[in-house]
């Protein structure tokens, strides 16, 4: 009679979450051989069937035993923890076979029986902190060598991953979690959530949610799986929920998604996708020019990076709905008869109660200069954890965690300090109005800013605007430029401001009268908030609609760059 092999993973050690056919091949195997643990966490499936107990260590003499069995005609179980595949007996089972010349076509039949892995039964707890690519790695260097596991470790924190720790620590294994601790604070920050599993679905489960910085204050052995969320990872109600796409964190004013469901199903709606990219890269000719004789577009390479905010992507047809729409769905499902919140309700909280708080911080539309006594609040805030960015912007970018985005707000609004959010906002960018003294313009810039600063905008919008004609603040070079001469304005519509073709913007009219300038640029960026892509700036806007109050769009003139003679 034939033996076989069945490689089995009975998941995180529960009954309930063993699959059908693991506890069928349990049960029609003759011989189940497994470390001691296992054996006994599987007991109350067992009949009959002989068990070949090992101890941990003892692996590869649990493999050569299980393909001895095999080969005398018996039909042998293999156990493991979660998946066999993941750190588990398959490999080993395998490498024991190839190691004696096995064929699939005539030798022992082998089954590999799939179980739900750590990574899947520790995240199910922590809420949904996978969600996105994500990676595991053991850190256990009994096989691997340390320094190939820290390089995974450093990759995988650089690739912005979240990972799944296993084996992180054992009683003589201890430095290990330290080490990585090390090398993942170098790219994430400290208050990246962690969440710290100790044997998920058994007897002793205990869970802890923390952070990249605190998880060492932590109890950590050998039945514990850490999962490190990604940069977008949030926390909720205690879980760790990672979005499916890049969302900015900030806090500020935003509420809801400013994709409409139409807009998700349109290729525009994901200028990040590979195919997009090349569609732009590789239909035109070799010297990098599209067919309007302009470059490629830099901000779209950017845009395939992960700082840039990925909408909810779109589904292929219309017939099937995304990922939000079905958990917007589930959601009223819930909801239902509980009289609890919409699902609309739902995704504000989600944004709004998040623990980083991200917001930029200045000193005024006009006035640049900082007093030492805003500086200490700024710093009192942020505190030891959190971090202040310098941004090209006459701004610095302030993260910090905090449950209470109100307080903060409240007490640098009330020393003079002027807070935005930051991301797709439209943004007032002013000059210093030579230190004040030439300031007839500024009640325009601050009615600018208070009718449209904020505003939620298909891209970050700046709108440059200086208080005279030397326009030294570069206002002529922003999305949309503002320039206060002869107590008249002019107006510049879409600069390209970053991009190797970066360009000013277009002279669109001269001597606006200041009563019509800030209803004249709020209808230019209402018209923009409204109509533009996702994702798409100012100058390409207003290129694609060629027109905007009035004021036609004409191709900026651009420079062509002889290719480099390379190859020799
Ligand atoms: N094949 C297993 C992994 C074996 S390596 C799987 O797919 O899950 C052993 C490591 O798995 C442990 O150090 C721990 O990190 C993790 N692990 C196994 N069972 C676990 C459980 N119930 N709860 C938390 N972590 C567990």
């Amino acid at each position: 009679m034939a033996g076989k092999l069945l490689i089995i993973g009975f998941g995180p050690g529960s009954y309930e979450h063993i699959t059908k056919r693991a506890r069928e091949a349990i049960q029609e195997s003759e011989v189940i051989i497994g470390y001691n643990t296992y054996v006994d966490l599987i007991a109350g499936l067992l009949s009959d069937q002989q068990i070949v107990r090992t101890g941990m260590t003892e692996e590869v003499s649990r493999a050569q035993e299980a393909v001895r069995q095999a080969k005398l005609g018996k039909k042998v179980a293999v156990i493991s923890s979660g998946d066999a595949g993941v750190y588990g007996m398959a490999g080993l089972v395998y490498e024991v076979l190839m190691e004696q010349g096995w064929k699939r076509e005539g030798g022992v039949e082998v089954e590999v029986v799939p179980g739900i892995s750590s990574v899947h039964s520790t995240g199910s707890l922590l809420g949904a902190p996978i969600m996105h690519d994500s990676c595991t790695i053991s850190l256990s260097d009994h096989l691997t060598p340390w320094e190939l596991i820290a390089k995974r470790v450093e990759a995988a924190g650089m690739a912005d991953f979240v990972i799944a720790l296993y084996n992180p620590r054992s009683g003589r294994r201890t430095r290990q979690i330290v080490e990585t601790q090390k090398i993942l604070l170098k790219y994430r920050s400290p208050l990246t959530p962690v969440g710290i599993v100790k044997s998920a679905y058994r007897d002793r489960q205990h869970i802890v949610v923390t952070t990249l910085e605190d998880m060492l204050n932590h109890d950590i052995g050998m039945l514990t799986t850490i999962i490190i969320g990604n940069s977008a990872t949030k926390l909720y109600e205690g879980l760790m929920i990672t979005p499916r796409g890049y969302q900015r964190k900030y806090t500020l004013g935003a509420e809801t998604q400013p994709l409409k469901p139409h807009q998700r199903l349109k290729s525009e709606a994901e200028p990040w996708a590979l195919e997009q990219l090349e569609e732009e890269q590789f239909t035109e000719s070799h010297d990098a020019y599209d067919e309007e004789n302009e470059f490629i577009d830099e901000e779209d390479e950017e845009a395939a990076g992960i700082e840039e905010p990925v909408l909810l992507k779109s589904s292929p047809s219309p017939s099937t709905r995304n990922s939000l729409e079905l958990a917007m769905e589930a959601l009223q499902l819930v909801s239902q008869g509980t009289g609890s919140n919409t699902a609309v309700e739902f995704n504000t909280h989600l944004t709004a109660t998040q623990s980083i708080f991200e917001f930029a911080v200045s000193p005024g539309i006009a006035n640049k200069k900082l007093s030492a006594v805003q500086l200490i609040a700024i710093g009192e805030i942020v505190g030891e954890r959190g971090d202040i960015e310098y941004s090209p912007h006459h701004q610095l970018i302030v993260r910090v965690q905090t449950d209470n985005p109100q307080q903060i707000t409240t007490e640098l609004s009330a020393l003079g300090l002027l807070l935005s959010p930051i991301g797709d906002v439209a943004q007032i960018k002013a000059c210093d109005f030579c230190n004040l003294e030439k300031g007839d313009s500024i009640p325009y810039a601050e009615a600018i800013h208070n009718r449209i600063g904020h505003l939620e905008v298909p891209k970050e919008l700046k709108i440059g605007f200086n208080g005279c004609g030397m326009a030294c603040y570069g206002a002529v070079q922003q999305d949309i430029g503002i320039v206060y001469r002869k107590e008249k304005f002019d107006l510049f519509l879409g600069g390209k401001t970053v991009g190797r073709n970066a360009h000013a913007a277009q002279p669109v009219a001269e001597g606006i009268d200041p009563e019509e300038l800030v209803e004249l640029v709020t209808r230019i960026v209402e018209r923009y908030q409204k109509e533009g892509h996702p994702n798409e700036r100012f100058h390409k806007f207003f290129k694609r609609v060629k027109e905007i109050e009035g004021y036609r769009h004409q191709e900026a003139v651009g420079f062509v760059i002889e290719n480099a003679l390379c190859g020799d």
